[in-house]
């Protein structure tokens, strides 16, 4: 080659190069090859030309100076051996130099047509790209023959290696486009997706440009998605905002993970709290690839915070008064605890309980029992500091928690005295509710603390304790002491005691005989017993409560029923026991109210194949108190059923005589403490007349209980009362010793002796 030509090639070799690179249209990258090629050839008499080869087909690439209507005859022709020099090199990828086409074999079915077109030569190499594969092909044809030489095949193969450089830029060009047209349907995917989801997704660069917006929820942005694109977060939020914002996209991009971050921001549509999840992402802009991007991804999570505080409110007020409940109660007296006893003062909970709220939630109903207590709520609060805390913790149950803590408990202990007394004056006038007054009291049980660590729970209980006590004293306020600590604590035990009492079998029944006027056995009143390991017969006024309390009076009231059952049948068909006999049981108002108590009653006589006619149930006053109307249809059913019903200690409530009348009874008994007056004095037996005579009104079986003496009875049986109960006659007895004595005939000898008398 000389020294010129290789000049050439070089300049030629850049430039080509440069418009390869740059990314010129390839139709326009051949064309400069094939004329750069013609222009270092020194003969005149050549043409270059450049073939695409597409599915096994050569197209036309460039041939600047070949005949056109050559160049579109071979356009399309197929590959295969003997096809011309160009057809046979892109089939065998093999140079195919053929010097004179008339002749030539190859070229046997195409001489004609280049013959026409006066082209005599053609040597043609393919166009291979770095990874072997046959791109196309690249020929010189001569209007003559010509045997190929070494430089000019060199110079051939060279620029065929320029053609396929540009051919295999067109092809990555051809993918990326598809690849940018790919990328491109898939954002406009994105973007209708973005559309539909409800979260709000902002591409942020590093510097916490707005890039790109995304999402349905564009009332959630700051400002219009216009205005915001390539805007600052700075220029937009307040600075406050802006920096935590920034720095959670800085340590996304610095760390390399996913932040979550929760925050609040005052948007087009309002005051919205976020919960943003914030992910870094690689080379999201073209211009700038080195620039660090995240995408943000906020969900508007303000709808579900008002519910968790609904909740939270929920699981700390109470819903009534939006007093603190128990729970709150609880945490802000741990805090208060712990205050004092680290400042070694002392603080105080005042447990406040109203007396009346039952009689108000029964004549008033449910919706009388709330107003009572909006309004008792709404006149203890002037009475305390705005630091104290009021807290509902039950029912008509209050807790005061005082703010204030002193060093000195003697001082300390007046000042919750003064407190204390200032709330009952809150109860000094009447209360009234729906158009009726009423008079309300209260009464408060203290606790003093700071000296000890203890629970908040034990606290409570504490004042709940004192509480009790000061209702069994008459005090309207009590401060929790060692004798009330005491009481708890036996209390504690007995409770634990009880539940094994039941499994242990140390709960029994007794009975006590009912005698007639003629000392004939009228029934027996069976009297539950509690035989404490220890501690001995434990009452039934003390335990009954104490198992309702703990939930197992259910239990107590099934095994009476079976041991009565039980004695029944011992006592049917038995001689000396009058046909007819009756045995009375004492039903609480907790199991008397319960829906199945009916049919629990039922089931357990059905077993024993007992008629309910055999039993009396014995109620107090205070079951009428519960809820008289279901009282009273439960009072109908069971005596519809069979069942005798009998008012226990009758003249110790309140009821008036037309509303006594009303009731379905059966039998009246006289309490043990009208029969007691009827030695006491004049005035005390008009008492015992009244009440006779009362009785006697509601045409019922009257039954004096508790008659411990021969003058009592006496006296009694003179004012015609049917039946008599006393130790007189005979002590609750365990069913053996009952046996014994029936057999022996003593319980009506007192009769017999008084009538002797
Ligand atoms: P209550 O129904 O008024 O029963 C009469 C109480 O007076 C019984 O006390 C009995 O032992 C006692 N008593 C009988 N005669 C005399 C007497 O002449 N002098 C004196 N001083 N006392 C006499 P108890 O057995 O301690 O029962 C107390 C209360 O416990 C009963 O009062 C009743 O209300 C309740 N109770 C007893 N057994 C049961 C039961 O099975 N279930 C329920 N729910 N309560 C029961
Ligand atoms: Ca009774
Ligand atoms: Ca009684």
């Amino acid at each position: 080659m000389s020294q010129k030509q290789v000049e050439q090639l070089l300049d030629i070799q850049q430039n080509l190069m440069s418009v390869i690179a740059l990314g010129e249209p390839l139709p326009q990258c051949l064309e400069r090859i094939a004329l750069g090629i013609e222009l270092i050839l020194p003969d005149p008499d050549v043409y270059c030309s450049i073939l695409i080869l597409e599915d096994q087909c050569l197209m036309h690439g460039a041939a600047p100076h070949l005949p056109k209507p050559y160049c579109e005859a071979i356009d399309g022709v197929q590959i295969g051996v003997g096809v011309g020099s160009c057809g046979t090199a892109a089939y065998t990828n093999e140079r195919v130099v053929v010097a004179d086409i008339e002749h030539d074999p190859l070229w046997k079915d195409y001489k004609d047509l280049a013959l026409v077109h006066g082209l005599r030569a053609c040597w043609s190499v393919p166009i291979v790209s770095s990874f072997g594969k046959v791109l196309g092909t690249f020929a010189i044809y001569y209007g003559h023959v010509r045997d190929a030489d070494r430089d000019t095949v060199l110079l051939v193969e060279r620029f065929s290696a320029f053609a396929s450089f540009a051919l295999e830029r067109s092809l990555i060009d051809k993918r990326a486009q598809a690849l940018t047209q790919a990328l491109q349907h898939n954002s406009a995917r994105f973007d209708s997706f973005a559309k539909a989801m409800p979260d709000l997704v902002i591409i942020f660069d590093e510097t916490g440009n707005y890039v790109d917006i995304f999402g349905s929820q564009q009332e959630s942005l700051i400002l219009p998605k216009d205005m915001l694109k390539s805007r600052n977060l700075r220029d937009v939020l307040p600075p406050a905002k802006s920096n935590t914002m920034q720095g959670v996209i800085s340590r996304c991009i610095e760390e390399q993970t996913l932040q979550t971050f929760e925050y609040e921001l005052e948007v087009q549509s309002g005051l919205r709290v976020f919960e943003a999840r914030v992910s870094p992402i690689h080379t999201y802009s073209k211009e700038q690839p080195e620039l660090g991007h995240v995408i943000w991804v906020a969900q508007d999570i303000s709808d579900r915070k008002a519910a968790d505080d609904t909740i939270r409110k929920l699981s700390f007020y109470d819903t009534l008064t939006s007093l603190p409940n128990r729970q709150l109660l609880k945490e802000r007296l741990a805090t208060q605890l712990r205050k004092a006893i680290s400042k070694s003062e002392y603080g105080a909970i005042l447990y406040l309980d109203l007396q009346e709220f039952k009689r108000v939630n029964d004549a008033l109903g449910v919706a009388g029992g709330d107003a009572l207590l909006l309004e008792v709520s709404k006149r203890i609060a002037p009475k305390l500091d705005d630091r104290d805390s009021l807290a509902r913790v039950g029912g008509d149950d209050f807790v005061i928690l005082l703010d204030k803590t002193h060093r000195s408990l003697q001082w300390f202990s007046n000042y919750v005295t003064v407190v204390a007394t200032k709330v009952l004056s809150a109860f000094d006038e009447k209360v009234c509710v729906f158009g009726s007054e009423f008079r309300v009291s209260a009464r408060l049980g203290i606790s003093i603390f700071g000296d000890q660590i203890i629970s908040p729970e034990k606290l409570v209980n504490q004042a709940e304790a004192a509480m009790y006590r000061s209702k069994e004293t008459g005090a309207r306020m009590l401060f929790f002491d060692q004798e009330i600590q005491q009481s708890l604590d036996a209390r504690i035990h007995m409770e634990r005691d009880l539940e094994r009492a039941l499994s242990n079998n140390e709960i029994t029944v007794h009975y006590q005989s009912q005698v007639l006027a003629n000392g004939d056995i009228f029934g027996f009143e069976a009297l539950v017993r509690w035989e404490h390991p220890e501690k001995g017969f434990v009452s039934p006024l003390a335990f009954i409560p104490l198992a309702e309390d703990l939930g197992i009076d259910e239990h107590v009231q099934d095994l009476v029923l079976r041991h009565v059952c039980g004695f029944v049948r011992v006592l049917e068909g038995l001689p000396g026991v009058a046909p007819n006999f009756r045995v009375a049981m004492n039903i609480s108002a907790v199991q008397f109210i319960k829906d199945d108590f009916e049919s629990f009653l039922l089931n357990v006589l059905q077993a024993f194949d007992i008629s309910p006619s055999r039993l009396t149930l014995e109620i107090t006053e205070g079951t009428l108190l519960e809820d008289t109307e279901r009282v009273i249809a439960q009072m109908q059913r069971l005596r519809s059923l069979g069942f005798e019903l009998s008012i226990d200690d009758f003249g110790t409530g309140y009821s008036s005589l037309s509303y006594l009348q009303r009731l379905p009874v059966d039998e009246l008994k006289i309490d043990k403490s009208f029969v007691d007056g009827v030695l006491i004095g004049d005035k005390e037996r008009s008492i015992v007349d009244a009440i006779i005579y009362l009785a006697r009104q509601l045409d019922c079986r009257i039954v004096a209980e508790g008659v411990e003496q021969q003058e009592q009875a006496a006296y009694l049986r003179d004012q015609n009362v049917d039946v008599f109960q006393g130790y007189l006659f005979s002590k609750p007895l365990d069913v053996e010793a009952l046996l014994t004595r029936l057999s022996n005939k003593v319980v009506g000898s007192t009769f017999d002796q008084l009538k002797q008398a």
